[in-house]
């Protein structure tokens, strides 16, 4: 069954010689995107979808969400913006309620969540573990996210639990954790920060995680100027994610590897820290994805289109910009290529605005401009 899409106003590709087309059509065969052009020249097919002039793009790419959890931290939160400060310590809270939920809440929980994305226009997404910290609630977390995406993450890494010493913790996260967790997950991931793993410690998960197949992706220079981002570059990580507090050499390295810079401006808007510097790192030549980095406690949004619109407003990305770190850039992060683009032979997983331009989803912030989303289910 093949659909042509068009009277599209505004057809934002990503294509090396035309990334954005104008009065376009695309033909959707088997899920897949089989012909772009002008509507003018567009071929015949077994249905016809006229968009009126509304903008087109390729679904948004969320690399960086915590969806599987139990409970909310919204008192946190209203503590936090009456003045109190963010501390890593607060995972702790969510690490406790999610051990003490069934695989049925927590599934719901995922699920909730992930029909939100979609409405919201993002159809491909990665999910991590680490509020179970322990070797069966890792690995019950994991088989939970694998039913609903192929990006899966162990973080057991993610805070050291209450109780445990960190040498200790780390053992168990690299050997039995480890192994429980390698057949549903694709990345490995350690949350390198003052407060949770050290630079050592950190080469020591990823390191460990490689080593039974898994791509290493580091949590990075959020609350200062730690040693994350260099151990990325170091092990070659697919990303780097935070990166907002960054020295020269740090933005140097992003840019010599090819590691991905992930800037997760929820955080930042959550916790009412600084935003990461988005226009040093493209300026640089630095690849940036935007994701929601969606979790209770500090960054409790699904949207997209909220990120996209911090990043504009507060980040020094123009539209384009940050519209193509929300799809492509996302994409590149995952390693993906079949996926945040609209090219012939790519994944037509596509959001139809009610908007002429894409630009609009940084124009008209807070706004569902999201008319329609044409996808495979969510996350496959
Ligand atoms: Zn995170």
């Amino acid at each position: 069954m093949s659909l042509l899409v068009t009277g599209i106003g505004e057809l934002t590709t990503w294509e090396p010689d035309r990334d954005v087309r104008h009065d376009a059509a695309l033909v959707v065969d088997d899920g897949v995107v089989a012909w772009l052009g002008d509507a003018a020249d567009a071929p015949a097919a077994d249905e016809r979808l006229d968009v009126a002039g509304a903008a087109v793009l390729p679904g948004f790419v969320d690399a960086h969400t915590h969806l599987v959890f139990a409970g909310d931290r919204v008192a946190e939160f209203e503590a936090r913006m009456s003045g109190a400060e963010y501390a890593a310590g607060g995972i702790r809270t969510t690490v406790a309620a999610t051990r003490a939920a069934g695989d049925e809440v927590l599934e719901a929980g995922v699920v909730r969540l992930l029909r939100e994305m979609r409405r919201s226009g993002t159809t491909t997404v990665e999910i991590k573990s680490g509020y179970g910290l322990s070797v069966a609630d890792e690995e019950r977390s994991l088989r939970i996210a694998r039913r609903h995406t192929a990006e899966t993450t162990f973080l057991g890494a993610h805070v050291v639990p209450e109780g445990a010493r960190v040498e200790d913790y780390v053992a168990l996260v690299t050997g039995e954790m480890l192994e429980a967790c390698v057949p549903h997950a694709r990345w490995i991931d350690v949350f390198c920060e003052e407060g949770a793993f050290g630079a050592d410690e950190a080469r020591a998960v990823l390191s460990a995680g490689a080593a039974r197949g898994l791509v290493p992706r580091v949590h990075a220079n959020q609350l200062g100027h730690g040693p994350g981002v260099q151990v990325a570059c170091e092990v070659g990580a697919a990303a780097a994610d935070h990166c907002t507090f960054l020295t020269d050499a740090d933005v140097d390295a992003l840019a010599s590897s090819g590691v991905v810079a992930g800037l997760l401006p929820g955080a930042e808007f959550s916790t009412r820290h600084p935003y990461p510097d988005a226009r040093r790192l493209l300026d640089a030549g630095v690849t940036v994805a935007l994701a929601t980095d969606c979790n209770p406690g500090t960054s409790y949004t699904s949207s997209m289109a909220f990120c996209l619109a911090l990043a504009v407003r507060e980040m020094g990305m123009t539209a384009r910009e940050a519209v193509r770190a929300a799809t492509q850039g996302g994409a590149r992060s995952l390693r993906r290529t079949d996926v945040g683009h609209l090219g012939v032979g790519a994944r037509a997983d596509l959001v139809v605005l009610e908007a002429p331009t894409a630009a609009h989803l940084a124009y008209r912030p807070g706004v569902d401009l999201v008319r329609q989303v044409i996808a495979q289910p969510p996350g496959r």
